[in-house]
């Protein structure tokens, strides 16, 4: 396919990296980058390998090569756990992450042919009473393997090529996930559009979206499934149409103190089915626990340029 490179670089490739499941993993530390506050413990690595595997063993699919993940930690925003950073290839028509690239297209190519240093980057975030063991965290604490979980999701393909400041979809493509999403009225994202056959309606809580994949709707009793837009405030970079919208799912916009999601749910699963991804059998599900408090998980997405093309 032709493909066009989005995005500037990701921070320089780190001296630690070690082979996770399909992923190339490279450990930011902090003599790395200034971006990095932070060097992982041995804990925290065990608690996203063990989520990396979570993926990897219910993915059917064969990379091209290892994926290249950059990991690290760094001061986010109040209140954001974690951030995926996934630069998109297109045709014009669609646009996919690197990892979808690699892993599920059977596309050969280098991050560095593009100007990157990995497939995709996530970072979380310091300042957070993070707990790192196959137990319960305590009522102040957010599970680390939960919150990597949540972001590898994002790399599989939970992304959007919207650009909410021009109100349109990249002139590269839509993501695999766009094209399942559609407004109140049956609108639809279209590549270097406001959408089709509509203007797709303003992101706000009031306007719901959904997500019409087949596999997605029949684990969901037959309703396309809810798609997370805003809490009422309007556009949210980051968490608006990327997200489902149910609070108890691994891939909704935010999670609790105390909350354990450490598998994909059945919608998930579904969803990257739709996505065109081979779904093994999975798991039992993790036990959810809900404690008061919200706190963000973002998908930061870097904005294409326009380049009027
Ligand atoms: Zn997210």
């Amino acid at each position: 396919m032709t493909v066009t490179a989005l995005f500037a670089g990701l921070p320089g490739r780190a001296v630690v990296i070690e082979n996770v499941g399909v992923w190339q993993v490279s450990w930011m530390q902090t003599t790395d980058s200034t971006s990095y506050s932070k060097n992982f413990t041995a804990a925290e690595q065990t608690a996203i390998k063990n989520s990396l595997l979570t993926w990897d063993n219910l993915i059917g699919d064969t990379p091209v090569r290892q994926v290249q993940l950059q990991l690290g930690w760094s001061a986010l925003g109040a209140g954001v756990l974690g951030q995926s950073s996934n630069p998109l290839l297109g045709n014009y028509t669609t646009a996919y992450t690197f990892t979808e690239l690699t892993w599920r297209e059977a596309y050969s190519f280098s991050p560095s042919s593009y100007g990157y240093n990995s497939d995709a980057a996530i970072t979380f975030g310091t300042g957070i009473s993070w707990y790192t063991g196959s137990g319960s965290p305590g009522g102040g604490e957010i599970d680390l393997a939960s919150v990597a979980l949540h972001e590898i999701g994002h790399t599989l393909g939970f992304t959007s090529s919207y650009n909410n400041a021009t109100d349109k979809w990249s002139n590269v493509g839509i993501t695999t996930w766009d094209s399942y999403l559609r407004d109140v009225n049956g609108n639809q994202p279209l590549a270097n559009s406001t959408g089709t056959p509509g203007n797709f309606a303003a992101i706000n809580s009031t306007n719901p979206v959904t997500f019409v994949g087949v596999n997605a709707t029949a684990v969901n009793s037959g309703i396309n499934p809810g798609v997370f837009t805003s809490t009422g405030t309007g556009y949210m970079g980051g968490s608006s149409l990327v997200h489902v919208n149910y609070p108890s799912d691994p891939m909704y916009y935010a999670t609790y103190y105390g909350a354990v999601n450490r598998t994909p749910s059945a919608l998930d699963l579904a969803i990257l089915k739709d996505l065109g991804w081979t779904i093994v059998p999975e798991p039992a599900m993790a036990m959810l626990l809900l404690v008061s408090g919200t706190l963000l998980l973002r998908s930061r997405q870097r904005r294409p340029p326009e380049t009027g093309h």
